[in-house]
């Protein structure tokens, strides 16, 4: 398998997800203003906002699995079964751990 463009690809990804998570921790750190009313608002959006949080720490993780993968030439080997994860799926799922089978278990 070219692996070469997989973690090209892969690499965009990581470093997209990390100004993501940037972005919404300088937001949830920023200063809040100070009347209720908006107030208010700002609590929803950072419950948005820890959530856009966690989904980008869970990516990034992901992302620099996968990336572990690749250099120890184990990149689209399912880790449950050791068959080969199809190329559809890892074009789709880029850093899946898992083969279809495996994955709908
Ligand atoms: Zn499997």
């Amino acid at each position: 398998m070219d692996t070469g463009r997989v973690e090209a690809e892969l690499r965009e990804k990581l470093s997209e997800a990390i100004r993501q998570l940037e972005d919404v921790q300088a937001r949830l750190r920023g200063a809040h203003s100070a009347s209720f009313g908006e107030q208010a608002i700002e609590r929803e959006s950072d419950e948005v906002d820890e959530k856009l949080e966690a989904g980008a720490i869970r990516e990034i993780d992901a992302i620099k699995a996968a990336l572990e993968r690749i250099e120890a030439g184990k990149y689209g080997i399912c880790t449950s079964c050791g068959d080969e994860i199809a190329a559809a799926r890892l074009q789709a799922l880029p850093y899946t751990t898992l083969c279809i089978a495996c994955a709908s278990k």
